[in-house]
């Protein structure tokens, strides 16, 4: 490699490393960034230069003030993302409902709608047609011809990330449901399909990278089972963003029924559905289909918290199938955290003893007594906020770090 050629990689590197820098932590004065960053001043003092010619980022004045005494000091330049220099979509698919919605570059959702359009009973072959007409007159709407530069598609189930398919998914009867090809098609920019739990750890490392940023497991828990696996810092998406589909390890051979329609899975034991399955008596070879009524999990977890057996009993049976499952990924990959979320760690009381003593039969304890098993509220959007700081990572990575020649050219460029 020659000398240019090596000074034009150092400098994408700059590049990327500024503006990451600044997508993690926010607006930073030179000197922080210099300190965050470990880049000289007279480096900071180029790139910085660069990306505001370039439009990507700006200088803000922000009040110095001191949270001591209250007193407002002299304004410190602080350079800051520009929101307006690209924007990205992101679409999370449920069952016969869809959302949708648009993040500017500091992250900021913009714009955010709900669609009924029909999962289950859809043609495979129609539906990604309908999902990319919708979100090319939702982005019309509200970006006129600027549009977006990414779109990320988030949903339940196994996600294939070359094809842009879901290769199977409770949200559809179909298998291998194309998605990403029709939306690319009609706007022209990359589409990612993502598994939801997967972006559930994005969104724990963007929030807090310190805590998370090590070998965490993040288990969600609700209308299914998942998994997002953070190892050595980044999310782990295996060869085709397959990988972790915790919920659909085996529990118990030849057990109850699940959605994907094999039995035994660890889902059909610890989901919403298969805990009211359980509770209400309902044969374990009887799927469920249909979203399950949040007010129903409310109502059964209540009367489990009164002390009825049979209510009680079906949330022991899900933490017995969970803390297995636990105990086999502690075996398996020694994380350091364990991370429970997602709307079923509402009962989490009801789930939690189950769950350690399987946990404890499961696994030695000289391995498992390192890892720390936490639950993270669930009232954030934590897969959308995953989701738009994937999509922004890569285009910094592919696009921003690039160069003004780059990061100047239409969109279109990208496209695959
Ligand atoms: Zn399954």
């Amino acid at each position: 490699m020659g000398e240019k050629a090596d000074s034009e990689l150092v400098r994408r590197q700059n590049r990327r490393i500024v503006l990451d820098a600044l997508r993690q932590r926010g607006n930073l004065a030179r000197v922080e960034l210099g300190r965050a960053t470990g880049l000289s001043p007279a480096s900071i003092t180029a790139i910085s230069a660069q990306l505001i010619e370039d439009k990507i980022i700006e200088e803000v004045d922000e009040p110095m003030g001191s949270a001591l005494t209250g007193k407002r000091g002299r304004p410190i330049v602080r350079l800051s993302l520009r929101a307006e220099a690209t924007h990205v979509a992101v679409v999370k698919i449920s069952i016969d409902a869809v959302s949708m919605m648009l993040a500017d570059f500091q992250g900021r959702v913009t714009a955010e709608r709900a669609f009924r359009i029909p999962t289950y009973g859809s043609e495979q072959a129609t539906f990604g047609e309908t999902l990319a007409a919708t979100l090319a007159s939702f982005i019309e709407e509200h970006r006129g011809k600027s549009g977006v530069a990414r779109v990320g598609i988030a949903v339940q189930g196994l996600a294939d990330s070359r094809s842009g398919s879901i290769n199977w998914s409770p949200v559809f009867r179909a298998r291998h449901v194309p998605i990403a090809p029709a939306i690319e098609k009609r706007l022209q920019v990359p589409v990612m399909v993502v598994n939801d739990a997967n972006m559930i750890a994005e969104g724990l490392l963007s929030m807090d990278r310190e805590s998370y940023g090590g070998n965490t497991a993040v288990v969600f828990l609700g209308y299914g089972v998942g998994m997002g696996l953070i190892l050595n810092g980044a999310v782990y998406h295996g060869a085709t963003g397959a990988a972790s589909e915790f919920g659909h390890m085996n529990h118990l051979p030849d057990g109850a029924l699940c959605r994907c329609g094999r039995k035994g899975c660890l889902e059909a034991y610890a989901a919403d559905y298969a805990i009211l399955r359980t509770a209400y008596g309902t044969p374990q070879d009887e799927p469920r289909m249909s979203a399950v009524d949040p007010a129903q999990m409310i109502e059964l977890m209540n009367k489990a918290k009164a002390g009825d057996t049979v209510a009680l009993n079906a949330y022991e049976a899900a933490g017995t199938a969970l803390g297995f499952g636990i105990a086999r990924t502690i075996a398996l990959l020694n994380p350091d955290r364990i991370i429970l979320a997602g709307p079923g760690t509402r009962a989490l009381e009801l789930i939690e003893p189950a769950m350690h003593r399987a946990i404890k039969d499961g696994v030695v304890d000289e391995i498992s007594r390192h890892v720390t098993i936490e639950h993270v509220s669930f009232d954030k959007d934590m897969i959308a906020r995953g989701t738009i700081d994937a999509l922004l990572r890569g285009l910094v990575r592919d696009v921003f770090s690039q160069g003004p020649s780059r990061a100047s050219a239409t969109h279109m460029e990208f496209a695959k």
